[in-house]
């Protein structure tokens, strides 16, 4: 066996959480400290600053940003969309799943470890709680597997407390971004009674939250996210990923005093073990369990500087790169991804530019042809379907744009309610010296708040003088 190709046998059919008897194994990670996690605990804080900050915004009255599912109401970056914009959506999914593809297959659970909400909460919120009340993993060990004291208890209380109450922050910041500040504001000040579909939203989202992070912490990413389950095909042997160094690291061995040392660079310490969130051991190489969260990087760059070798023995870096130094970013596959990448964003971004505030149809009422009128005047009736995709009142006018002709409206002027579909009925008046064939080419410009929205092309119907 080659010494890079380290206790292979020994990971592949056991999970890092479970014990040889099929219980779960509780993790007790040592608190991580290093200049990654000092940068994650960094973008950590602007993530969350974003997360709870972004359903306060308001453009216009209107949020900045809102997911509004189950109305089927959505708002992004100030632009409102509906069920009618069902093709954007369908085309967006495909685009990020497209990206995640390509993200992934460069630089593997990055987003897991530094951006992923379940991580950023798990390990920048509710484990930082546990140190903090409950001290380090082997105080937090002790304290699990000591009887009951008051101290114990009340350690216990506190920390279920907090865990609750940012539970509860954290279920009103999702339900701000479904529903807005306003509507949430509304559940949380009138009474239940008037809100009881909200308060159960609220609540559940909230016990929810309290059980994923109390009790079923890595087991989300591990067992659960669809994510972390795809990496076995996401990845290959160019994609970077957290990856401990064989070659340079084996075989690993104790440090002997006053011994010449024959082994490589990992003295075996643990270190690397001990702070792993997910308790797998990252000397065995890519391992499903891995979230990327950069604490054994912390913990054996600390190592190497006690004792005077180069940082790094743990890093971002791919097995192609630690194996034959062949650090290769655009592989065939890369490039693959990248293509469609460029095609769906291209895609994307023509239909959003291209999208209208309303949508309009204009048709000739079928069976009708056209209608004399007084002063050698002929009429067309048309069926006009308006779909207003704003979240304001939209009023309509037409207008003739390509010669001089009159539109007369049946009924009142056409209001549109937001995100509503609405008929209309109109005549097309023109002068007989305008029509010069049976089916004269005609376009109808539609206005809204003072300008044209649209321009439909259509056909008018009239009679031709037979030429003697
Ligand atoms: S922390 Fe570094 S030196 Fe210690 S066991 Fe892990 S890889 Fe080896
Ligand atoms: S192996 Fe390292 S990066 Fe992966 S989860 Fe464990 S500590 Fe985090």
């Amino acid at each position: 066996m080659d010494h890079t190709d380290v206790h292979r046998e020994s990971f592949r059919d056991s999970l890092g959480i479970v014990e040889k008897s099929g219980k779960r194994k509780w993790i007790y990670p040592k608190k991580p400290k290093g200049r990654f996690h000092n940068a994650r605990i960094v973008l950590s804080a602007i993530l969350l600053a974003v997360l709870f900050g972004v359903p306060f915004i308001a453009v216009h009255g209107r949020p900045y940003m809102l997911f509004d599912i189950v109305n089927r109401k959505f708002i992004l970056f100030g632009y409102p969309f509906g069920p009618h914009d069902f093709y954007l959506l369908g085309l967006a999914m495909i685009t990020t799943i497209v990206f995640i593809f390509l993200f992934t297959a460069v630089f593997g659970r990055l987003f897991c470890g530094w951006v992923c909400p379940q991580t950023v909460f798990m390990e920048m919120v509710f484990r930082k709680i546990d140190y903090w009340i409950e001290g380090d993993h082997r105080q937090q060990r002790r304290l699990n597997e000591s009887s009951w004291t008051i101290q114990k208890t009340l350690k216990k209380c506190v920390k279920y407390g907090v865990y609750f109450m940012i539970s509860f922050l954290v279920s009103n910041m999702l339900l701000a971004w479904i529903i807005g500040v306003d509507a949430l504001e509304r559940i949380v000040s009138d009474p239940i009674s008037e809100h009881l579909g909200g308060f159960v939203a609220m609540m559940l989202f909230t016990a929810v939250f309290y059980g994923v992070f109390i009790w079923f912490r890595e087991q989300a990413c591990i067992l659960v996210c669809p994510y972390g389950r795809l990496q076995g095909v996401l990845l290959d042997p160019n994609s970077i990923v957290i990856a401990y160094d064989t070659v340079r690291g084996e075989p690993r061995g104790k440090i002997k005093r006053n011994q010449q040392r024959t082994e490589g660079d990992c003295i075996d310490c643990n270190e690397c073990v001990v702070v792993c969130p997910t308790g797998i051991d990252i000397r065995n190489g890519t391992q499903l369990e891995c979230v990327n969260c950069t604490a054994c990087i912390d913990a054996c760059d600390a190592v190497m500087d006690k004792i005077g070798k180069p940082r790094g023995l743990i890093r971002y870096d791919s097995l192609n790169g630690i194996r034959n130094q062949v650090r290769k970013l655009f592989t065939p596959r890369v490039i693959g991804y990248t293509a469609v990448q460029v095609l769906l964003v291209a895609l994307l971004s023509f239909f959003l530019l291209s999208r209208s505030e309303v949508d309009i149809t204009i048709l000739r009422t079928p069976g009708m042809f056209y209608q004399e009128q007084p002063n050698d005047r002929v009429s067309n009736l048309y069926d006009m379907k308006v779909l207003n995709k704003t979240f304001d009142k939209k009023s309509i006018e037409m207008k003739v744009l390509n010669m001089n002709g009159e539109i007369m409206l049946l009924g009142d002027s056409v209001v549109v309610p937001p995100q509503e579909p609405t008929l209309a009925k109109f005549f097309v008046v023109l002068h007989k010296n305008d029509i010069a064939k049976m089916n004269t080419p005609l376009e109808i410009g539609i206005l809204s708040d003072g300008g044209i929205v649209q321009r439909i092309t259509t056909s008018f119907l009239g009679p031709v003088e037979k030429k003697q």
